[in-house]
């Protein structure tokens, strides 16, 4: 049998019909906006985002953290999801950086601004058809994916994040903006941390040139960082108790390992060495060097620097991740098992992502009696975390080698559904409800498919 290349990075792409930047250029293009999934970045930002929403009245709200891999600085809120861009992760060289970003996004999101796109996209169900409110189209299909693409992808979504913004869509009233960064502040001074990065982000925005012909962070194009805002926060941001206080060193350390991540993952062979230049034998270094190994060099190099790292933090569920990613790509699915499983013991934030990594682990390794045991891992997955399109494909696979040919094809209906091709998907639930017992819970899920309607879609 066959297995495709386990990517770790998994990817939804999402079709855009996006103008060009500058708007007068006009020139009608197709664009792939790619999500990422990522468990340890997910965890990270979580735990950034989590005191924020509390301090803001919003734990209750459901909110969702989505992750668009892309190079440039953005963040926007939509609905009950917050996007935080791969670029502004990257870009932020502290945690207290990204989460006064974080911390203004939750100001435009308490402060009910933008309420009826939000009310709209707060309705949505999936992410798909978030992309389409959002102007960006349906999504394709899931895929996994190396770097290359992504990079490509940067400057479509800078262009997209740019018509959105000239558009009104997702720029906000000035008022709107005064409001997010006294709500911003508050946050901030409520959760014990300071104002700076926040200010630092603001300042680099507002010192900026916008040319046209070159690339322009959506963020800034969205938030108009004129002289006197940038002053009145300062003023109040020096006013608070914590204005000095800085990251905890583990919480800095972790961001560093996202950030050397993130460059080895989208900017190529030599970005994570370029960003950590300065102590290039630091553990940031030496994981940005390791993944960047698996991407490009040789599994046996890669698998020498992972347990290098291994040994020096043997509770870092993601080193066992990124090993197991080495196996799979090196042939040995069994032992991959083995590292994901590693993994999942050691994950305290119990991602669904690690689950379906090892759950394809064991349906690599081929052997009969571990396909159910397969099922199991990527049905637990599923259950943590239900849009995550590559893990149906591989439930799919599974019980299709199991004979269940009935649950095969709900679980290639999910994820198309997941995806947004809710004509495929409708396809393939209607082939499942053939094959499965009318009534049962799966035939059942297989109707809620097929009687799907997208928002906005009469017929
Ligand atoms: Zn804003």
């Amino acid at each position: 049998m066959t297995v495709s290349l386990v990517a770790r990075w998994l990817m939804v792409w999402m079709l855009a019909t996006v103008l060009t930047f500058p708007p007068g250029a006009a020139a009608l293009a197709q664009r792939s906006i790619p999500i990422v999934r990522d468990a340890e970045i997910e965890a990270l930002v979580a735990e950034y985002t989590r005191p924020i929403l509390k301090a803001a009245g919003l734990s209750k709200a459901g909110v969702e953290i989505v992750l668009v891999n892309d190079p440039s600085f953005n963040a926007f809120v939509a609905g009950r999801r917050m996007f935080i861009y791969t670029g502004a992760l990257m870009t932020s060289e502290t945690p207290n950086e990204i989460i006064g970003v974080i911390a203004h996004e939750a100001g435009h999101l308490a402060g009910h601004h933008q309420e009826r796109l939000r009310d709209q996209l707060a309705r949505a169900q999936t992410m798909a058809v978030v992309a389409g409110l959002l102007g960006m189209g349906a999504v394709v299909a899931g895929a996994a994916s190396g770097s290359r693409g992504a990079a490509q992808a940067g400057t479509g979504l800078a262009m997209a994040g740019g018509e959105a913004a000239r558009r009104g869509l997702l720029a906000y009233q000035r008022t709107e903006e005064t409001t997010a960064d006294r709500s911003a502040l508050d946050y901030l001074a409520r959760t014990g941390q300071s104002a700076r990065g926040m200010l630092k982000t603001f300042e680099r925005f507002s010192s900026q040139l916008m040319l046209s012909g070159t690339r322009v962070d959506p963020y800034q194009i969205s938030h108009p960082m004129p002289r006197d805002r940038i002053a009145n926060l300062e003023t109040l941001a020096r006013k608070s108790p914590y204005f000095d206080r800085k990251d905890p060193p583990a919480l800095q350390q972790r961001h560093d390992m996202i950030r050397a991540k993130i460059a080895a993952y989208t900017g190529g062979q030599g970005s994570a060495a370029r960003l950590f230049r300065a102590d290039p034998r630091g553990s940031a270094a030496l994981y940005g060097d390791a993944i960047t190994t698996y991407l490009y060099g040789s599994p046996r190099n890669a698998l020498e620097k992972i347990d290098a790292l291994i040994r020096a933090s043997p509770s870092n569920p993601y080193f066992q991740e990124i090993r197991g990613e080495i196996l799979m790509k090196a042939n040995r699915p069994e032992q991959a098992a083995e590292a994901f499983a590693a993994a999942i013991r050691l994950d305290p934030h119990k991602s669904g992502l690690l689950q379906v990594s090892y759950g394809q682990a064991l349906l690599a390794a081929g052997k009969p009696d571990q396909v159910n045991r397969a099922v199991a891992e990527i049905r637990k997955g599923i259950d943590r975390d239900r849009e995550n399109p590559s893990a149906y494909r591989y439930l799919a696979q599974a019980y299709g080698q199991l004979g269940q040919i009935g649950d095969a094809e709900l679980a290639t209906a999910e994820g198309h559904y997941y995806s947004g091709n809710y004509q495929e998907a409708r396809i393939f639930a209607t082939r499942a409800q053939m094959r499965l017992p009318a009534g049962s819970p799966g035939w059942v899920r297989a109707q809620d498919i097929i009687n799907h309607r997208q928002p906005g879609n009469r017929n």
